[in-house]
């Protein structure tokens, strides 16, 4: 739907774009300048309109993606998710109309459905309305196709259904709630010719904190980036007594608000430079500028990759033969490395013993010998080659055998585990180890202590 009529509208921008570049500045909807404000001569206003064109940008907001909006320094957009809902919504309303501030809402289809009327304010007031969702599900990074497709396709036509079906007046714009975003609900937005909006900085006004850190929040993020969109929700009753006092700090230190309306076929995208979309675009004097960077993987289709065959990991050819080759060639290739003589280790009846430091092993990984140390200096006190197994493990262990087998070997003189090991000459007999997870009851209640609440 709206992705047909956006890649007719893209059609035929191609074919006006010389009348576009000539008369872009009449046709982009007229900013309500602070001056023009009425009632307000002080108001902060709205500086400018910026057209974009999703198709050529399809995710913006440094928060999760590379670009964001080409906006100039001290420039800010204001979005606002969940709504409408009539208690809040208008609030915030009445608060832009009286700054002449033009906003960007992404309403979710269900409030959209309990309350139409608030759908038509916000076009009537001059905003831009995209959708977030139909239920406003936090678990789209996780949805099958066909979950997100109705999400999106049902947000949207109950947001339309409250406009008449008029599609004129809803941007291709979309926001993920809660920002979960992922490849298969970004793909199919892509491929519906509509723009994912992360933002540049939240305020947390979806937290329960007060309107006063809403507004620390708000200031200090905009003051750090100095530029940006601004996500907040007209749904919080902590945002509407948050936002008179941003509006005004933003005034005050001479922030402009720009508002933001997607390229149509009589609105051509405003025109920009490629590293306009960069918070922090490149220079020439930065060295780097040139340099090839590190692959972006983010949007990378592939979940899995194909396990390697056994021949894959036939390391000796790797220079001289490609892929394919090596996996038709078996590994029984006689390498030129010298071999181990196998019948010498066989009538080996003692190996050294490993260094201490070959069981310093990471955090919480332990290496847990199933013989315990009583048992292997019995072993060494009676050599037996042969001897039975079970004669070395004690009643105990008989009892527990699981217990046994996984339980750290008992230092004798109480050290306990930072006590160094002590191992018997590895025999035929109890030559074998155990690797295994093991928390020590001691050091996991201290780390469960150090987690927040
Ligand atoms: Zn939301």
């Amino acid at each position: 739907m709206i992705a047909n009529v956006l890649v007719m509208i893209r059609k035929r921008s191609r074919t006006v774009i010389g009348a576009a570049l000539l008369g872009c500045c009449f046709m982009t909807p007229q900013p309500a300048l602070a001056a023009d404000c009425a009632g307000n001569p002080n108001a902060l206003g709205t500086s400018r309109t910026l057209v974009v064109d999703p198709m050529e940008h399809p995710r913006i907001g440094t928060m999760q993606y590379p670009e964001t909006l080409p906006l100039a320094d001290h420039e800010v957009v204001l979005t606002f998710d969940d709504g409408p809902l009539p208690k809040y919504s208008n609030q915030v309303l009445a608060i832009l109309a009286s700054q002449c501030v033009k906003a960007t809402f992404f309403t979710i289809g269900s409030q959209a459905r309990f309350n139409p009327d608030g759908v038509r304010k916000l076009i009537a007031a001059g905003h831009t309305v995209g959708t977030h969702s139909q239920n406003h599900p936090l678990t789209m990074n996780k949805m099958p196709l066909e979950k997100v497709r109705q999400e999106v396709d049902d947000g949207i036509a109950s947001t339309l259904a409250a406009l008449n079906g008029d599609k004129s007046k809803l941007a291709p714009f979309f926001r993920i709630p809660g920002l979960m975003r992922a490849e298969v609900p970004e793909a199919y937005l892509a491929s519906q010719g509509i723009q994912v909006w992360s933002a540049d900085f939240p305020a947390d006004d979806w937290r329960h904190v007060s309107p006063q850190r809403v507004y620390d929040l708000a200031i200090q993020r905009i003051e750090a980036k100095r530029k940006g969109i601004l996500l907040l929700h007209d749904i919080q009753p902590r945002t509407v007594a948050a936002l008179p006092r941003i509006l005004a700090t933003l005034k005050e230190r001479g922030y402009r608000i720009v508002h933001v309306v997607p390229a149509t076929a009589d609105r051509p995208a405003t025109p920009t430079e490629p590293q306009q979309w960069f918070m922090h675009p490149p220079t020439e004097t930065v060295a780097t500028t040139r340099w090839p960077r590190i692959p972006n993987f983010v949007f990378t289709a592939t979940r899995t990759l194909p396990a390697p065959v056994f021949a894959d990991l036939d390391w000796r050819d790797a220079d001289i033969l490609d892929h394919a080759q090596r996996a038709r060639i078996g590994v029984a290739v006689r390498t030129l490395w010298p071999q181990p003589q196998l019948a010498q280790l066989a009538a080996a009846s003692t190996l050294p013993v490993p260094a201490a430091g070959v069981f310093r092993v990471p955090e919480a990984l332990d290496l847990t010998l199933l013989a315990t140390r009583s048992t292997a200096s019995r072993r060494l006190a009676a050599p037996a080659a042969g001897a039975p197994r079970a004669q070395a493990i004690s009643a105990r262990q008989v009892k527990h055998p699981k217990q046994a087998a996984h339980q750290v070997p008992a230092a004798a003189d109480g050290r306990g585990r930072g006590a160094p090991l002590q191992v018997a000459p590895p025999t035929a007999s109890n030559a074998s180890v155990h690797v295994a997870k093991r928390v020590p009851r001691a050091e996991a209640s201290a780390a469960s202590k150090r987690v927040p609440d």
